[in-house]
């Protein structure tokens, strides 16, 4: 198989919840947000990366320490052989858990009997998608990832990370609204984490902005239980 796996964060108690687990950030995304902290994950192939069988030794080293693992990226959806890979890590034991962008609503649909929860990441009401994902179209694949994770019944959670360079509080209570008329249950706002390689960071005021309560209360009418982080 091929290197698709850039890299790993071996333990984490806050990217699958009710589990400790293991993410596996994989290599490519089609999308060019312009808020990514992790551009060196876009193309595809990558650079560098650790055969699958390196990641199985590993995992096999984790049963019983950990619950569960994390395919993350990038688009983990894009990488080769995805749907034998979650098998693969189900077969060890292990609760499978999938971030992604929903851009690939088929592959969802096909791994979904194996994956135990997905968070999925909405970018921007649905009339700014192209120019926060750099990409055209999506909005319908998006929105059918939607529908068919409604129907499946399977856990999941849509989250939208708060950039003020690029967001707006309205704009997250227009993604609030349009979830919940496709018939989303849970959502989260996530605060934008600074990192070293921003050229031009915006302020904490600026951040804590989509997380005063007035910005909420508007939110909250959708979502009573709206989670913050
Ligand atoms: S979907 Fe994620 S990995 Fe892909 S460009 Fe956007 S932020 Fe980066």
């Amino acid at each position: 198989m091929t290197q698709t796996v850039a890299g790993v964060v071996p333990f984490t108690s806050i990217d699958f919840p009710g589990c400790l687990a293991a993410v596996l950030f994989f290599q490519g995304c089609p999308l060019r947000c312009p808020f990514c902290h992790n551009p060196e994950l876009q193309p595809f192939p990558g650079p560098t990366g650790q055969k699958w069988e390196e990641i199985m030794e590993f995992l096999r080293g984790r049963i019983k320490r950990l619950d569960g693992v994390v395919f993350s990226g990038g688009e983990p959806l894009m990488a080769p052989e995805v749907v034998e890979k979650i098998q693969a890590v189900k077969e060890l034991g292990f609760k499978v858990a999938i971030h992604t962008s929903g851009v690939y609503p088929e592959r969802l649909r096909e791994i979904l009997p194996f994956i135990d929860w997905v968070g999925l990441d909405i970018k921007a009401p649905w009339d700014k998608y192209e120019e926060l994902t750099g990409r055209p179209n999506m909005v319908e694949q998006v929105q059918k990832s939607l529908q068919i994770l409604v129907e499946s019944g399977v856990d999941f959670e849509a989250r939208t990370t708060c950039d003020p360079r690029h967001l707006t509080p309205a704009d997250t209570l227009k993604i609030a609204q349009g979830l919940h008329a496709l018939g989303v249950k849970t959502y989260a706002l996530q605060k934008y984490r600074t990192f070293d390689a921003d050229k031009n960071p915006p302020s904490v005021t600026e951040i804590e902005a989509f997380f005063a309560q007035e910005a909420l209360s508007p939110i909250q009418k959708f979502y009573p239980d709206l989670i913050l982080r």
